[in-house]
């Protein structure tokens, strides 16, 4: 099986493993029970893992907040955000090309009486520049933009959006679970107060992620109300025994990023350039690229095979390689994100996205293409 399908998750890295099976096995006392050696060493190896995040994003170790990954990060920061600040006048403004976890919590909000407004997105998925400054007039609560697009791979530009949002005083959250890991991600050159990320999407294991919640500019914490209650832990934000062996396999996977994120970086340009050539050359007259080639994340390919249904392909190839029809958190629902780009219903059933890891190599993609060709 040849794995192309590194969007919807990745093989965790051995070096990952290894750092977390201790904390299963041996060390596997409950950190928040603090008196004995087990507790005390479960609760340093968080305090490991937080510190290799915060390098990870340049942010202070007690803004990192550790959820149950993005879909809780994003669902716990824009309802925070929103109840904590929005008074009676509760106001988000998101894209049309953001997240089902993003997007499903803003239609979840609109129905408590929350005023959404949705972005456009231009031919690759960035939020149009036009309507973000327009809707800064109206001063609403939050705006969430995810940083880089989980089906086309486009960035946003986050560092103008969070500095023209913060000139006005409005709360700037971002989605970066496709970015961290792959893309460096420096806070301090942001005015970005919320970030959401996880683990799984580079190398790290399932089920834990980050909320960041950045200080204010006197270094005061930014309060939101907790999604979930219980015995405290992380800071009050975040209740739920602490996933320690998660924790410390995020933390893991964010070393090893800060690290090698770049060579990594630069393989995958290099893979989804010949992966295109490639592609371009065997199949001129019925393909189209979906996505753009500049100022993405390195990795991602979405495109259309004129007149082929994507299930019927994926499937077709499905025993020897793994490849996807978009986002697998919506894959029962034709690509809403590839409709924002102005895709029509039949083009979104014949587009598939192809998803790099940097352990992909010039051969696999060689007879994926060769089997996409029927040789
Ligand atoms: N946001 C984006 C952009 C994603 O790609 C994903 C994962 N598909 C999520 C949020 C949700 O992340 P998680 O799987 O950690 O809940």
């Amino acid at each position: 099986m040849i794995y192309f399908d590194n969007s919807a998750t990745t093989q965790v890295d051995v070096r990952v493993v290894d750092a977390m099976i201790p904390y299963l096995y041996e060390s596997y006392g409950n950190p928040s029970s603090k008196y004995y050696k087990f507790a005390i060493d479960a609760k340093n190896a968080i305090e490991e893992a937080r510190n290799h995040v915060s390098q990870l994003l340049c942010c202070e170790t007690d803004e990192v907040i550790f959820t149950a990954g993005a879909t809780e990060s994003n669902n716990m920061l824009i309802k925070g955000v929103v109840e904590m600040y929005g008074g009676n006048k509760r106001h988000l403004v998101i894209s049309k090309a953001e997240h089902s976890s993003v997007m499903e919590t803003a239609k979840y909000l609109e129905s408590k009486e929350v005023k959404v407004t949705y972005l456009s997105v231009d031919k690759f998925g960035r939020v149009n520049l036009n309507e973000f400054e327009e809707c800064l007039e109206a001063e609403p609560t939050l705006i969430s933009i995810q940083w880089g697009n989980n089906e086309l791979g486009s960035l946003n530009d986050i560092e103008y959006m969070s500095k023209k949002s913060a000139e006005r005083g409005i709360f700037f959250h971002t989605d970066a679970t496709q970015v961290v890991g792959k893309v460096p991600v420096n806070l301090k050159n942001t005015e970005v107060r919320f970030l959401s990320c996880s683990a799984h999407k580079f190398h790290g294991p399932k089920g834990i992620g980050a909320a960041i919640i950045r200080k204010d500019s006197l270094g005061i914490k930014t309060k939101i109300v907790p999604l979930i209650h219980g015995g405290g832990q992380e800071n009050e934000y975040r209740s739920g025994t602490h996933s320690v062996h998660n924790i410390v396999g995020f933390g893991k996977a964010a070393e090893i990023a800060i690290k090698e994120q770049l060579e990594a970086a630069a393989v995958l340009s290099s893979l989804e350039i010949e992966l295109r050539n490639r592609l371009s050359n065997a199949f001129t007259d019925v393909i189209k690229f979906n996505s753009d080639k500049d100022n993405k994340i390195p990795g991602i390919v979405n495109v259309q095979f004129k007149g082929i249904n994507n299930e019927l392909l994926i499937k077709k190839i499905s025993d020897r390689f793994a490849i996807s029809t978009g986002s697998a958190c919506s894959s029962s629902k034709p690509s809403h994100v590839l409709q924002s780009i102005g895709l029509s219903l039949n083009e979104v059933r014949s587009s598939v996205r192809i998803s790099l890891s940097k352990t992909n190599t010039v051969e696999e993609i060689e007879s994926f293409c060769n089997a996409l060709a029927g040789k």
